[in-house]
């Protein structure tokens, strides 16, 4: 069953497979009163659950064979949220009390399937969406969608919301050598646990919060770890002062400007965690607020990588320049032997290889071009959810605003729309008295 179910996940993500079925497929046409909603992660389900609030009913499309995908079949086993709780939760329901403040990946999912259950939420599974485009003449959305029987949808829709999120597609260097490399090479979509790599040396290429993390699961599994820094990193630890260093900053943020709220950050973290340059990992010229605001560079919060790093257990490298046959050679002139190749390089949006719009979303990266809090509304009744690079909290106020946004439309066609219906009751009436 769980084969099954990652062999329909891998289809969904195939884009072989969806060209093949875009072009056999015999489509079938379906009107939808509401929104469409493309992608079933936490974004689309908030957008679902605050629609429903307000008696907007909608339609949620989803690839895969589940919901909260990414979480469900592309993160690794010891992965809990990042943030505190709090800072995670969806609209209009809160995490149960009894969950740790960090909760663990499972739960979270418990959670989100609770979510799709209270807001009776049915996403149509398996349909992955290949083209959306809107019509003029219409004044409405086509959205084309395909299953993994073959089967073509296309759906018709006056508000389509795009939540297939930031995290949608692994992205994948080309490094030299890189069919020559005896050894595994994977991305961290497809690490499950250190378990299967006991005793052997692998390279982690990429030090953000899924690198870090790899390497330390790494070792925790006594697997030899090096991980590859190529850039400068902000790391911080994720508590300080007894409290969780996101909602401090928050906080701080409320009452200081952002400089001095990063100084003090970066003040406590070298007292708690020395000087991350003397082990590799050089700090950004800008602060870990301030460069995240800018660029949306998270900063890595640590849970106990840095430590390793310190004693040894992980080593840092510099930038690959190739791969050899069981070996990597670095840009320094050094060559190591690996048994694997983890690539911890981060994901991309998904929306420029199916939406044919290129107002409202960049075709280069796949974001809202226009910058946080404005992105979330284009025109012609598009919106997008969950394209902050703000996590769970930018989901969350998305959602709410496009609730609102639509609820006002859907009031108002809702009125004409029984304006029109009532003028049709009454035309006969009219004639027959004639
Ligand atoms: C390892 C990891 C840990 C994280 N931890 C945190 C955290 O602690 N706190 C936090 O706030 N954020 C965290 N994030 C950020 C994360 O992106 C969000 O938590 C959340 O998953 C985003 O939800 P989403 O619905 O926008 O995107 P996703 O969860 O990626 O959901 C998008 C859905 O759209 C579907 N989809 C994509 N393309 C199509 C298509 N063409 N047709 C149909 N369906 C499609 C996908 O299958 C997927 O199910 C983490 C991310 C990762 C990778």
């Amino acid at each position: 069953m769980d084969c099954l179910r990652e062999i329909q996940g891998k289809q969904a993500h195939d884009p072989i497979f969806i060209e093949k079925m875009n072009t056999s497929a015999s489509w079938r046409c379906i009107c939808v009163p509401g929104p469409l909603i493309v992608g079933a992660g936490p974004s689309g389900l908030a957008t679902a659950a605050c629609l429903k609030e307000k008696g907007v009913p909608s339609v949620v499309l989803e690839r895969s064979n589940c919901i909260a995908s990414l979480w469900q079949l592309k993160t690794y086993d010891r992965l809990r949220l990042h943030l505190p709780k709090q800072f995670c939760e969806l609209p209009l329901m809160g995490f149960p009390t009894d969950f740790p403040t960090y909760p663990i990946k499972q739960q979270f999912v418990d959670y989100l399937e609770a979510y799709a259950r209270e807001f009776d939420i049915k996403p149509r599974f398996n349909e992955t969406v290949s083209q959306a485009e809107y019509d003029a003449t219409l004044g409405f959305w086509r959205v084309k969608s395909v299953g993994v029987n073959g089967k073509g949808t296309e759906y018709v829709c006056r508000w389509l919301v795009v939540a297939t999120g930031e995290n949608a597609e692994a992205v994948m260097p080309e490094m030299e050598g890189m069919g020559e490399f005896g050894g595994d090479i994977r991305h961290t979509s497809l690490y499950k646990s250190g378990e299967e790599f006991r005793g052997k040396r692998v390279l982690v290429v990429g030090c953000g919060n899924s690198g870090m993390e790899v390497c330390l699961d790494l070792c925790n599994h006594n697997a030899r770890p090096s991980l590859v820094v190529r850039d400068t990193v902000h790391v911080l630890p994720r508590e300080m002062l007894g409290l969780s260093t996101f909602g401090l900053s928050m906080w701080l943020l409320k009452w200081l400007p952002i400089r001095f709220v990063d100084r003090l950050l970066l003040i406590v973290t070298w007292l708690m965690l020395g000087d991350t340059a003397r082990i590799g990992l050089d700090r950004p010229r800008l602060g870990p607020l301030e460069l995240k605001n800018l660029s949306g560079k998270t900063p890595v919060l640590d849970v106990g990588t840095l430590a390793n790093i310190k004693s040894g257990d992980i080593k840092v490298c510099p930038s690959i320049k190739r791969l050899k046959r069981h070996a990597v050679e670095f840009v320094n002139g050094k060559t190591e032997n690996f048994d694997a190749i983890i690539l911890a390089t981060g994901y991309k949006s998904n929306v420029p290889s199916w939406l044919k719009e290129r107002e409202m979303f960049s075709e280069k990266d796949g974001y809202p071009r226009r910058p946080f809090p404005n992105g979330w509304k284009g025109e012609s009744g598009l919106y997008a959810v969950g394209f902050t690079k703000r996590g769970l909290l930018g989901t969350s106020m998305d959602a709410r605003r496009i609730a609102e946004d639509i609820e006002r439309c859907w009031k108002h066609e809702a009125k004409h729309r029984m304006a029109f219906t009532r003028s049709l009751l009454q035309q006969p009436s009219s004639d027959s008295s004639s």
